[in-house]
């Protein structure tokens, strides 16, 4: 696979700069999600999680006796949420994933989003691959019609549900991908329509 520069720099620094003041921020509203896609997957599941923040989606996992490998592309947040959860969270850029059909899930919350439009279908073929036949993927975007920053000049890549779905056709074969829609507050403090997105790999 080629490797694409799948990294807004100054959205990284971002998080490694801020890793403190967001790890302190509690996010509840995608608590029923995360529960509803767990209930989805076979006990003791091994899942891959991208961009994981402070690791409190990791928590979660875990406690259901989950096997997780956390990761998020800042050190600076990967180090809080080793120190979180108790156990190492590696750094890794999503470029950077080389797996192949090793996981029976993906869990990529709010962090996808960020990936350079034109870079997207790459990475999105990378978590194709790294996943099991009829392995689960879930993603969370900011919804929108053209890529921008927002006012702490985070980079988005503001998708719509169509170039989603063409762009995920592009990345690989899906048995199925369901988009559901819904609003969350930010760290920018403001409100913002989201696409949650799962698919499941074909078999
Ligand atoms: N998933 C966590 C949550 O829901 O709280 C964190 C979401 S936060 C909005 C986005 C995360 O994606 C940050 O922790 C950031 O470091 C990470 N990130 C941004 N670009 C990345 C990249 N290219 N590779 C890996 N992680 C990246």
């Amino acid at each position: 696979m080629t490797r694409g520069a799948a990294v807004d720099e100054e959205t990284l620094q971002f998080y490694r700069g801020n890793a403190e003041a967001y790890a302190k921020r509690t996010f509840t509203s995608r608590q029923a999600r995360l529960m509803a896609f767990l209930a989805q997957l076979p006990p003791a599941a091994c899942i891959l999680e991208l961009g994981c923040g402070a690791g409190g989606d990791t928590v979660e996992m875990l406690a259901r006796g989950f096997e997780v490998r956390a990761t998020d592309g800042s050190r600076e947040m990967a180090d809080i949420a080793s120190k979180h959860l108790g156990r190492t969270v590696e750094t890794l850029l999503f470029h950077d994933l080389d797996e192949v059909e090793t996981y029976d899930a993906v869990w990529a919350n709010a962090c996808l989003l960020h990936v350079p439009r034109p870079e997207l279908a790459d990475v999105l073929a990378r978590i194709w691959r790294a996943l099991k036949a009829e392995g689960v993927f879930y993603a969370s975007y900011k919804e929108g019609e053209a890529d921008g920053r927002d006012t702490l000049n985070r980079y988005y890549n503001y998708p719509s549900p169509d170039w989603l779905r063409a762009t995920y056709a592009d990345a690989g074969k899906w048995n199925s991908l369901s988009i559901e829609t819904g609003e969350v507050i930010g760290f920018d403090d403001k409100m913002a329509s989201m696409l949650f997105v799962v698919a499941q790999k074909s078999g």
